[in-house]
């Protein structure tokens, strides 16, 4: 009875000090507004809203100009209806 339960060194699984987590600086194309994100997020927002990058905060408002709307809009309007009220109140 002398099975010897030899673990596999744990140590081996810390993990390196440089991470694969390289992230990108996106800049909202509405407010201006500067986010750290990895370079598939920032993709995976460019190719929703045409092109161009928003913060998180301006998605959601997006989202909720397509709901507020009775009629059906698509995205973009509903970005530059948002834009348009985001510039005014930046530019002040
Ligand atoms: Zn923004």
């Amino acid at each position: 009875m002398t099975e010897a339960v030899s673990a596999p060194t744990q140590e081996n699984q810390a993990t390196p000090a440089k991470a694969q987590t390289n992230v990108e600086f996106a800049n909202c194309d509405c407010c201006g507004l500067t986010e750290e994100c990895t370079p598939t997020y920032i993709d995976k927002v460019r190719q929703r809203y045409q092109g161009k990058w928003i913060c998180g905060l301006f998605a959601e408002a997006i989202k909720d100009e397509i709901i507020r709307t009775e009629r059906l809009i698509s995205t973009e309007e509903a970005m530059v209806r948002h834009m348009n009220f985001c510039r005014k109140f930046v530019s002040s």
